[in-house]
């Protein structure tokens, strides 16, 4: 349920209903709006009797929230959620480009694409020092040490640090390292680790699970907001399908019924998406154009010799040539790419 305080609502009249709902066992997220307070209520298994909120001082309205994810529901927040960084806002008139190699494979190679990518206008750096394979023979990733890399290079570049959390164990060392924390398709239903990072306060970088529905990852959301974590940036990076002409079918058409169901950003991955460099860069415009807040797009200084997901990497070249195309679009769409 949603408690909407008057717009005149004292700080005290507000703490009075914080009190209420934990009088009653249940868990208070205050929202404060542009011109009000509300204060959503979760943890209630049947419905909350109104009357327990509406005869409070300052109580403009009670409204039942209706769908299974409360906090990441539109019902509960009506406008878009703005998540600022100092590299960037994720939110309408934004578009937000998060770049970078699969791997941290060396400092090296992470110094160098970070440079090239804050020459071009990118200020969001994606690298993974833990990587969930498919193989266990494949290389896993360096680990602690790439965490190091990826903290020296943004403390040289200023660049901002997207990386992956696999495991309970590491949530501090990857909270510390990265600004926002990625957290894997494999990982989407990962209800232990989801707990773990509603806890940080850091920003949430949420991948849409192989075959989860678009209720399912909004209620893998609604676990990172339901601890106090409330800024999750939703990525979609395709669906397993029965489709074999690419890696996985990118589901464009989740960004608006997204948008409708949803007040969080959304952004894409074109790389996961196809599999393929020579289709990224359409799936790429075409997330913008469909509404997309964003991208998360791989590129490698030598894609060939990548140790991992070097097929679907795009060169420094090619990149800059879809950062030149992006640019374009965006002006028409009103949005500025940052
Ligand atoms: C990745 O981002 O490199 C990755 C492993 O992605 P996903 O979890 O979408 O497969
Ligand atoms: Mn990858």
């Amino acid at each position: 349920m949603l408690v909407v305080m008057d717009s005149d609502a004292t700080a005290e009249q507000i703490q009075t209903v914080i009190d209420r709902v934990r009088e009653l066992d249940l868990t208070p997220h205050p929202l404060p709006g542009a011109t009000r307070t509300a204060i959503g209520i979760t943890g209630n298994t049947a419905a909350i009797e109104t009357s327990l909120f509406e005869t409070l001082p300052g109580v403009k309205e009670c409204i039942r929230v209706t769908k299974p994810f409360k906090l990441a529901s539109r019902e509960m927040h009506r406008d878009d959620t703005v998540i600022r960084l100092p590299q960037g806002t994720f939110g309408p008139g934004h578009f937000v480009v998060i770049a970078g190699p699969c791997s941290v494979e060396n400092e090296a190679m992470i110094q160098r694409t970070a440079e090239f990518l804050m020459e071009n206008g990118v200020r969001f750096l994606r690298a993974g020092a833990f990587k969930p394979r498919t193989s266990p023979y494949a290389f896993q990733g360096l680990g602690l040490e790439g965490l190091k890399i990826l903290e020296r290079v943004r403390q040289r570049t200023g660049i901002g640090i997207v990386t992956e959390l696999m495991d309970s164990e590491y949530v501090s060392a990857v909270a510390d390292a990265a600004d926002v924390i990625q957290i894997g398709a494999r990982n989407m239903q990962n209800f232990s680790l989801l707990r773990k990072v509603s806890q940080v306060r850091k920003p949430v970088l949420l991948k849409r699970g192989l075959s989860a529905t678009l209720e399912e990852w909004l209620m893998a959301a609604e676990y990172v907001m339901s601890g106090g974590n409330y800024q999750v940036i939703l990525c979609e990076r395709g669906v397993r399908t029965f489709s074999d002409h690419s890696r996985n079918t990118l589901d464009l058409s989740v960004i608006p019924p997204c948008k409708s169901l949803s007040h969080l950003p959304i952004i894409v991955d074109p790389s996961h998406g196809t599999g393929r460099r020579a289709y990224v860069p359409a799936m790429a415009l075409a997330a913008l154009a469909a509404g997309a807040d964003g991208l998360l797009i791989e590129v490698h200084p030598d894609p060939d010799r990548a140790m991992s997901d070097g097929p679907q990497s795009l060169d420094f070249a090619g990149f800059q040539k879809l950062m030149d195309q992006l640019q374009r679009v965006a002006r028409v769409l009103d949005k500025s790419l940052n």
